[in-house]
C-alpha cells in the first residue's frame, strides 16, 4: 500500500481546499441563497457527478482526485455536491451504463442540475433482505408497460418526481429463477394511477411512504436495460459507491463534533473531557474510525491496481452501522436530558441532531442492507463459509 500522493493528486487537493476557503462560509451563515449559489459553483468546477464521463456533463474525475474531492469536503463539513441524492448516487450511474443515448439526454442534465429528487422503488411489504422475491409487476401492454402493485420505505418518496423501480415482468410465482424477470422502469410520480402515503419515523420525520400503483401505464422507452435485465442493471449501478473513504472522514467529522460537545460539557461539576470513562470511549472509537480508514484504503489500493471491489465494502458498512449508533447514543449520555431535545431550533444543543441522529438509526443499520445479511455476504463471499 503507498500512502504517498502524487504532485498531481497535492495540486488537486490544494485547489478543493482552496475553493473551501473562500466559497465556504461558517456553518450558521450557511443559508438558502448560500446554498443555491454552493450549487452552481460546485457544478461549474464539475464536481457535481465528478466520477461521470465528460461526455454527459461529468467531471471525468479518477478514482484518487475522487478520494481527495470527499476527503477534503468530508473535513469541513461541506454540504452536498447537488442536492438530487440517489440520482447522483445510483440512478445517473445506472442510467449512464444502461440508458439510451434520448434517456441520458432527458435525464443526466436534471440530476447534475439538482433540478428534483429521484428516489429508489427496491423494497415491498414482505420483500426485503430477499429482493429477488419482489411481487410488484408490470404487463407490456402495445408500448406501455402497465404496473400494478407496491413499495415501501421508500426514501424520499413524499418529496421525489421520479422513481427507480424494479418490477417483474416474467416468472411470476417461480422461485428457482427469480432473479429473471425483473426488470427496471423509470417512473414519473406524477402519472395516474400512483398514490404516495408517506410513513412517519420515530424522530417525527415524514422522508419515507409506501407507494400504491394501480394500473399505472409507463412507456416502453423508459425501460432502463433490456427486458429481464433488471437485476444485473441494479447491482452495476449501486456498485457505483467506489470506496468508503468519503464516509470514513465524514465519521472523523462527527467525532470531532462529539469531542465540540463534551469540551462545552460538564460532568459532575468538572469539565467532562477530564472524565476517564468518557476520554476512553472517545479513544475506543478514534481507533475504530482509524480501523475503518485503513480497511478503506486496503479497497483502494485494489480499484488503483484495475481489480473489481465486490463484497469487501460490506466490512466497514458494518462498523459504520455499529459505530454511528453507539457514538450518538454516547452523546446523548453526556447531554442527559437536554439530549434528548429534538427541535432543529438555535436554542437546541446542536440543533437537535445528536437525537435525531440517535433515533434515526435505522438509516445507518437497516438502509441499504441489515447487518445479518452484511455478515452473510462477509461470511460467504470474503470467508468463503457454506450458503446461507
Ligand atoms: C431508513 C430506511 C430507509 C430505506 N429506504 C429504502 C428505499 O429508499 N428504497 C427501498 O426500496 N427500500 C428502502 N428501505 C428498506 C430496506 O432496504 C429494507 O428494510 C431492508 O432491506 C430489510 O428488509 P425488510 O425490512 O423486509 O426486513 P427482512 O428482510 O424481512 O428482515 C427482517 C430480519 O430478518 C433478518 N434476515 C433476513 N434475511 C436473512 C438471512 N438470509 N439471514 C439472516 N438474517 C436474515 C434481517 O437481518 C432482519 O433482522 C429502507 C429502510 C430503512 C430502515
Amino acid at each position: 500500500m503507498d500512502f504517498e500522493y502524487t504532485q498531481a493528486e497535492e495540486t488537486f487537493r490544494h485547489e478543493v481546499r482552496t475553493f473551501l476557503d473562500e466559497n465556504l462560509p461558517p456553518k450558521d451563515q450557511r443559508g438558502a441563497d448560500f446554498m443555491a449559489q454552493w450549487l452552481k459553483k460546485v457544478r461549474a468546477k464539475r464536481w457535481v457527478g465528478f466520477a461521470w464521463p465528460q461526455e454527459v456533463g461529468g467531471g471525468g474525475g479518477d478514482i484518487m482526485q475522487q478520494v481527495i474531492l470527499k476527503e477534503e469536503m468530508a473535513k469541513r463539513q461541506a454540504p452536498p455536491l447537488g442536492t438530487c441524492m440517489m440520482g447522483l448516487a445510483w440512478v445517473g450511474p445506472g442510467i449512464i451504463q444502461y440508458g439510451t443515448d434520448e434517456q441520458k439526454t432527458r435525464f443526466i442534465p436534471d440530476i447534475l442540475n439538482s433540478k428534483y429528487h429521484w428516489c429508489t422503488g427496491y423494497s415491498e411489504p414482505n420483500v426485503g433482505s430477499d429482493l429477488a422475491a419482489l411481487q410488484c409487476k408490470a404487463i407490456l401492454d402495445g408500448d406501455h408497460y402497465v404496473i400494478n402493485g407496491t413499495k415501501i420505505w421508500t426514501s424520499l418518496a413524499p418529496f421525489a418526481q421520479w422513481i427507480s423501480m424494479l418490477v417483474r415482468t416474467d416468472n411470476f410465482g417461480s422461485t428457482a429463477t427469480k432473479h429473471d424477470g425483473i426488470t427496471a422502469l423509470l417512473v414519473d410520480l406524477s402519472s395516474p394511477g400512483i398514490e404516495i402515503k408517506p410513513i412517519e419515523n420515530m424522530a417525527g420525520g415524514k422522508v419515507f411512504a409506501q407507494i400504491f400503483f394501480d394500473n399505472v401505464r409507463v412507456p416502453v422507452n423508459n425501460r432502463l436495460g433490456k427486458e429481464g435485465q433488471g437485476w444485473a442493471v441494479t447491482i452495476a449501478s449501486l456498485a457505483n459507491e467506489r470506496s468508503s473513504i468519503g464516509e470514513v472522514t465524514a465519521m472523523y467529522a462527527k467525532l470531532d463534533s462529539l469531542k465540540m460537545l463534551i469540551k462545552d460539557s460538564q460532568r459532575q461539576g468538572k469539565p467532562a473531557m477530564e472524565d476517564q470513562k468518557i476520554r476512553r470511549r472517545l479513544a475506543v472509537f478514534e481507533a475504530k474510525i482509524e480501523a475503518m480508514r485503513l480497511n478503506g484504503l486496503r479497497y483502494l489500493t485494489r480499484q488503483i491496481k484495475g481489480e473489481p471491489l465486490s463484497s469487501e465494502t460490506s466490512v466497514n458498512k458494518l462498523h459504520r452501522a455499529d459505530l454511528e449508533v453507539e457514538m450518538s447514543d454516547f452523546a446523548i449520555d453526556v447531554l442527559g436530558q437536554s439530549g434528548l431535545q429534538l427541535g432543529n431550533q438555535l436554542e437546541t444543543i446542536d440543533r437537535g441532531k445528536w437525537a435525531r441522529e440517535s433515533l434515526g438509526w435505522p438509516n445507518v443499520v437497516i438502509g441499504g442492507g441489515t447487518p445479518n445479511i452484511q455478515k452473510n455476504i462477509i461470511a460467504e463471499r470474503i470467508l468463503g463459509l457454506p450458503k446461507d
